[in-house]
């Protein structure tokens, strides 16, 4: 839904306001003032300057104060990689979405936004969703989060559904929060746990708090939609099933005001990440803290990385150091892995860290020194030199 709308029955085609506009988004046609949404930024110069009060601009309709049955359904950001492809934590998103959908009896639906992407609909179709929204369009080829707000925001107010998920990824991490300031509602981020009660629709939001130590659910009782981020692996992925069918919706790209004209001019790909295994996807890590004394030590964490066909972690004071690229960092200003081995080299295992590793299936640590708290969360302690550990590891692995 336009929030600034021209009634043209009122409109006596004056063009007052196609001067008054400061983006130049108004022309007058057929007597009548018309608006380019693709340029207005809705900011209601317009509807000040209207002499005869024919430009309205109207409050959006979530967020406090709204009637909570007027929502329902639960929504699914369709997060799109670089590769074009959805997200794999879409899929889990659609696993976990099903159930949450079943028990409530209603819709699940995926929102997918980018541009040339059309195709992906189906794959969401395929493992689950009910309905797929599909805003494809040029103005959505780079991720510009502002821009996927406005396009996001505009469904909600049309469609209102009860629920928004998407994935804790860097990129939900940075979509998430901000449409949940425009739809004036809650987010609880980081999830890794989620159920729902099915009389009232609320959402029980269950993540780690105050560092981890206890596990808090959160409820968001009086506003809709209710919104949460859900880490990678948290849940399995929905199986692809042929024969599923799904309501596929084409938005008109045209219908909705982008508020921020934010341009994509430039963007750099850390070199050394192509075709690296990322330690978001990686089902082993191979992780180095301070402990490996410089880059040099990070070399046969690599090596063993590689006979296990995992990827490398890292600890903050070595990224920091800058013996280690960022996108290998693990922990509270890191990326949350949770992968089937998490190898901790010469980690200490500090809150901050713990916090990005701790839901791994299986933790071995090795450290010099045996009270280092690391051990406390492992699996297997190993206590001596990772110099002489890590060695015997390769050396043993080929047989
Ligand atoms: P240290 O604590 O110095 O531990 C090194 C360990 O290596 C020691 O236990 C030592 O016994 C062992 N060791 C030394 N030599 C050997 C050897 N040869 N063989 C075996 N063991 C050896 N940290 C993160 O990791 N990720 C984050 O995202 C993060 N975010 C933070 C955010 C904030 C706001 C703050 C304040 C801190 C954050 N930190 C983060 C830093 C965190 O508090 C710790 O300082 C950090 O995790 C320690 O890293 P480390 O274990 O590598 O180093």
């Amino acid at each position: 839904m336009k929030r600034i709308s021209i009634d043209s029955e009122l409109c006596t085609g004056c063009g007052l306001c196609v001067g008054g506009c400061p983006r130049n988004a108004i022309v007058v046609e057929n007597g009548c003032a018309r608006i380019d949404f693709r340029l207005c930024d809705l900011c209601g110069s317009c509807v000040e300057i209207c002499p005869v009060g024919a430009i309205e601009r109207k409050a959006p309709v979530v967020g406090r104060g709204t009637d909570l049955d007027d929502y329902d359904g639960i929504w699914i950001w369709g997060e799109v990689d670089s590769e074009r492809r959805l997200s794999p934590v879409v899929f889990e998103l659609l696993n976990i979405g099903r159930s949450l959908a079943e028990k409530r009896g209603t819709s699940l639906s995926v929102v997918v936004v980018g541009d040339g992407i059309a195709e992906l609909a189906k794959g969401a179709v395929e493992r689950g969703a009910d309905r797929v929204y599909l805003v494809d369009a040029p103005e959505y080829k780079d991720f510009i989060e502002e821009r996927y707000v406005d396009a996001i925001a505009h469904l909600v107010e049309r469609y209102r559904p009860e629920i928004i998920l998407g994935g804790a990824t860097m990129s939900g991490r940075r979509l998430m929060p901000r449409l949940a300031v425009r739809l004036k509602t809650g987010l609880t981020a980081d999830c890794t746990g989620l159920d729902i009660d099915p009389e009232t629709g609320g959402l029980l939001q269950t993540r780690p708090a105050f560092g981890g130590n206890i596990m808090a659910t959160i409820v968001c009782p009086n506003i809709r939609p209710q919104m949460a981020t859900v880490r990678h692996k948290t849940f399995a992925e929905a199986e692809r099933k042929s024969g599923l069918e799904g309501e596929i919706v084409e938005i008109d790209a045209n219908e909705i005001a982008l508020e921020n004209l934010t341009k994509l001019l430039l963007s750099r790909v850390d070199e050394q990440d192509k075709g690296e295994l990322s330690i978001v996807d990686a089902d082993i890590i191979v992780s180095g803290g301070r402990g490996v004394g410089g880059p040099d030590g990070f070399e046969p964490l690599k090596e063993l990385a590689r006979l296990l066909g995992g990827a490398v972690g890292a600890s903050r004071p070595t990224v920091d150091s800058g013996w280690i690229p960022y996108h290998h960092q693990v922990g509270q200003t890191g990326r949350t892995v949770a992968p089937k081995l998490y190898i901790a080299c010469g980690i200490s295992g500090a809150i901050q860290h713990k916090v990005g590793m701790q839901t791994s299936d299986f933790i071995v640590a090795i450290n010099k020194d045996k009270t280092a708290p690391i051990f406390d969360i492992a699996d297997i302690g190993i206590v001596g030199d990772l110099f002489d550990v890590v060695p015997a590891l390769i050396k043993r692995l080929p047989k």
